[in-house]
């Protein structure tokens, strides 16, 4: 219960900061000053106080981030000024936010990484075992989001005949709910132009759990990363930051987030409506149940327990979702 409750004030709290951030992009563009212009630009990475924001042009700018204006982070747009007497500049604003992905922080207030991605690229790999429960776990976490999902098997080369046999089957019920699937190695190089495809004029961010690769396709999605990095470190003043949320655009249209820290996000700040929702087959029997506030445990006349009898719906990801509200329950 306490973790339902807690998830109204997050929010609200939610609610409440994109309020002052409209208010003050509101701001910010009633108070233009004549003399030093305002610009537009992208967010690629952000430390504490300091943003480095892409202009239009392509420069790298450090930027200090004016007081009061919440959090800003990769793939947020933003209005900054330039000074041109003590050359510091200043985001001013962030642009109203298509989606953001937050982690709790240590109080649980839901603390934002990445802005205005469009879809969310799951990783997963034979080793380590693949686990369908954390799968669904991040599923719920983009259909939240609204957010287009993608799941990738990687390290296919050292699967054998029957290993493949299984996870084909296991994936052949996320495909049955929509959800793509592509089969990758990094080390074969297989599967690698599909993952582009996919990727292709869209911002996404990698997710999973450690060790199953998410490092190793980001260095063959970007063959200059180093430059990059360099380049990054070099507007930082020498500072190495790898350890932040990154933007990078990908050698063809469209951008990758990289979050090293906080790649294996899964059920953070969700509620029990949520979960419901985030099971994409459920939809359209949710509000058919005897009873409106059914919890499809162990209720008479629950219409997703009769679609699963009647194999609409998977028992595996019926107890899956069931798990994960026992798991709310418990926190
Ligand atoms: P991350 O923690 O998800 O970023 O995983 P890494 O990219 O660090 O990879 C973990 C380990 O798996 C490393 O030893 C990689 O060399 C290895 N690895 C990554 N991709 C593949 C692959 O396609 N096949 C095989 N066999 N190993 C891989
Ligand atoms: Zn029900």
């Amino acid at each position: 219960m306490a973790q339902r409750k807690l998830n109204k004030q997050q929010q609200k709290r939610i609610r409440e900061q994109q309020d002052r951030t409209r208010k003050n992009i509101s701001k910010s563009t009633t108070a233009q000053s004549s003399e030093t212009p305002h610009h537009e630009g992208l967010v690629i990475q952000h430390h504490g106080k300091q943003a480095i924001v892409e202009t239009a042009d392509g420069q790298l700018l450090a930027c200090t981030i004016r007081q009061n204006l919440g959090s800003i982070v990769s793939g947020d747009k933003v209005v900054y000024q330039q000074n041109q007497d003590t050359h510091q500049d200043v985001v001013l604003a962030v642009k109203e936010r298509s989606s953001v992905l937050a982690r709790p922080d240590f109080r649980r207030k839901p603390k934002p990484f990445a802005a205005n991605i469009d879809q969310i690229v799951i990783v997963a790999a034979p080793e380590p075992e693949l686990s369908e429960h954390l799968l669904d776990r991040y599923l719920v976490v983009l259909e939240s989001l609204s957010l287009e999902g993608i799941i990738v098997i990687n390290k296919t080369d050292i699967l054998t005949k029957s290993t493949l046999a299984i996870i084909e089957k296991q994936m052949a019920s996320y495909q049955a709910i929509g959800y793509p699937v592509l089969y990758t190695s990094v080390k074969s190089s297989s599967g690698m132009d599909a993952l582009r495809n996919i990727l292709k004029g869209k911002r996404s961010i990698l997710v999973g759990q450690s060790g199953v690769g998410k490092s190793s396709l980001i260095n063959e999605l970007l063959p200059d990363l180093d430059l990059r990095v360099g380049a990054l470190s070099q507007a930082n003043h020498g500072k190495h930051t790898t350890s932040s949320s990154t933007l990078y655009h990908l050698p063809f249209i469209g951008d990758i987030i990289d979050s090293p820290g906080i790649r294996d996000f899964a059920l953070w700040h969700i509620s029990e409506q949520t979960i419901a929702s985030g099971f994409a087959e459920f939809k359209p029997y949710l509000g058919q149940c005897r009873f409106h506030n059914c919890r499809h445990i162990n209720e008479p006349e629950c219409a997703i327990k009769k679609a699963c009898e009647e194999g609409r719906i998977s028992s595996r990801r019926l107890r899956s979702y069931q798990d994960m509200l026992n798991e709310i329950d418990n926190d």
